[in-house]
């Protein structure tokens, strides 16, 4: 390694990165420090973000929250679990207290791996993604984002700035499987959030893909389906193929945390919970 650049803002990071685009972005840390402790990536240089005060914020503009790239996991909890419902749940399944003050959504987006507990929650609530450079900021829906296992649409002189959510419209559900309860990478997991004024359903489904993908036949089929007005109770068949289609959006591969079959199988699971939870929830409020 050559260098170690510290920004001091937002427009600093900008112009660190422009000047040293194969510098590798540091924010929490806990990615790019195992990658380097296991000797897995040798960055040319690292470009510390961790200081950026433009980054440690968030900020409500009428329905959306801007999330600042480097707003730890635990303050997303913490504070913003009432109008981020279901991105504050995945946070809390995040690693463990310590990984938690660290690490950020920056960097679960700059990873990009198909596992990213933050990810699948961006994109059932429609999600935009602010990106900054000395170029200026451009916005990219976070359906858009992912290219393919750790690639994304971000260009070497571009910096997450922020992440924009409309505030929660209804009830929001997150829920992920591994192999015990707490610091797991996910085999599968599904987000799904209930829009009652729109009758719109968002659906997205972790770890079963190349990228976290939206099941957007289910999202159409639960939209249509689902009593918006009478609120009554769901039927199983309504879940059985909610299951069904957020399952057939997926395209696991077999590894060693799972088969491709057996994840199919947890994220029609975990997506009939999430949907039925999720009704519940609408049911009372
Ligand atoms: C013990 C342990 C448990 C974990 N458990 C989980 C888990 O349960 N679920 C989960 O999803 N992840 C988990 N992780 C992975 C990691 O914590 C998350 O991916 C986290 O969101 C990374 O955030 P960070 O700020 O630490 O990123 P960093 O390590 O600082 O950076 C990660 C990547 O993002 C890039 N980056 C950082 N900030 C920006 C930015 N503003 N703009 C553009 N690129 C940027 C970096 O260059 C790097 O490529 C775990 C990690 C550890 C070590």
């Amino acid at each position: 390694m050559t260098g170690f650049h510290t920004a001091a803002d937002l427009r600093h990071a900008c112009e660190l990165k422009a000047a040293h685009p194969d510098a590798t972005l540091i924010a929490g840390g806990t990615d790019v420090m195992v990658g380097l402790n296991f000797g897995h990536t040798s960055p040319a240089a690292l470009l510390d973000v961790s200081r950026v005060p433009e980054l440690r914020e968030w900020s409500r503009e009428d329905d959306t929250i801007v999330l600042g790239a480097g707003v730890p996991y635990t303050r997303i909890v913490d504070e913003l679990g009432g109008a981020l419902p279901g991105l504050a749940r995945a946070a809390r399944t995040i690693g463990s207290a310590q990984i938690r003050n660290r690490a950020t959504v920056g960097g679960n987006l700059g990873t990009a791996s198909p596992a990213g507990d933050a990810l699948p929650p961006l994109l059932a609530a429609r999600a935009s993604i602010e990106l900054a450079s000395l170029r200026g900021t451009r916005r990219v829906p976070a359906r858009d984002f992912f290219l393919g296992p750790g690639r994304s649409v971000l260009a070497d002189d571009e910096i997450v700035a922020a992440v924009r959510i409309p505030v929660a419209a209804g009830a929001e559900q997150f829920a992920k499987l591994g192999p015990r309860n707490a610091m797991v990478i996910a085999v599968a997991s599904v987000a799904v959030t209930l829009d009652p004024p729109r009758r719109r359903v968002g659906c997205a489904v972790g770890s079963a893909a190349p990228t976290p993908v939206v099941a957007g036949d289910a999202e159409t089929f639960a939209g249509a389906e689902l009593d918006w007005d009478g609120r009554r109770e769901l039927p199983a068949s309504v879940t059985a193929r909610f299951a069904e289609l957020a399952a057939a959006a997926t395209a696991p591969i077999d590894d060693v945390r799972g088969t491709a079959g057996y994840r199919r199988h947890a994220v029609a699971v975990l997506a009939r919970r999430t949907l039925t939870w999720a009704w519940q929830e609408y049911r009372r409020s």
